[in-house]
């Protein structure tokens, strides 16, 4: 049977309260911001503008920024990345694939690689979604550092004390 016929009240809007112990929903308007001072620099000319950081499931949604001379250091990811590709184009050093604006890319556990966006393009944005950490290392896998989560709600909270939209304004995308 179709929906339309098992459901007389298409329209009628769900009737109950949503469960008590559920988290609020996060709405970003303008995900891509109209203020500069949102994008938190995480390397040179390597930015990201958080949009949803989950401290439960440890993982976090972003839009990362690369202008013309970033290179986003080589890291292993031990958990899935879905990203897609709102402007620009990028690659991987380790891939002979180009990722173009309105590609959706996976990341499968396991990956090393090292994000590159070539000197004709002068920003790129892709919106990720990025599980776990990013293990950053050098050529042959040796440890060099690491993110998570955590640590980039710390580097959002010590940038918008430094640009005056104060310490407490990434608190709400966290969930
Ligand atoms: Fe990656």
């Amino acid at each position: 049977m179709p929906l339309s016929e098992s459901d007389p009240n298409p329209r009628v809007p769900y009737q109950h309260p949503m469960p008590p112990d559920a988290q609020s929903d996060i709405v970003v308007p303008n995900a891509i911001p109209d203020d500069d001072r949102v994008w938190v620099p995480q390397a040179e000319g390597v930015f990201f503008r958080p949009l949803c950081l989950n401290i439960s499931q440890g993982y976090w949604m972003n839009m990362l920024r690369v202008t013309r001379a970033g290179v986003l250091s080589r890291h292993r990811h031990p958990n899935p990345v879905h990203g897609y590709v709102i402007k620009g184009r990028w690659h991987y050093l380790e891939h002979d694939w180009v990722a173009t604006e309105g590609s959706y890319v996976y990341e499968p556990p396991g990956e090393t690689h090292t994000l590159v966006v070539p000197d004709d393009v002068e920003e790129m944005i892709t919106y990720f979604q990025v599980n776990g950490v990013m293990y950053y290392v050098d050529p042959y896998g040796k440890h060099l550092g690491y993110e998570d989560v955590f640590t980039k709600i710390d580097m959002c909270r010590k940038h918008y004390t430094e640009v005056g939209l104060g310490s407490d304004y990434v608190n709400q995308f966290i969930r």
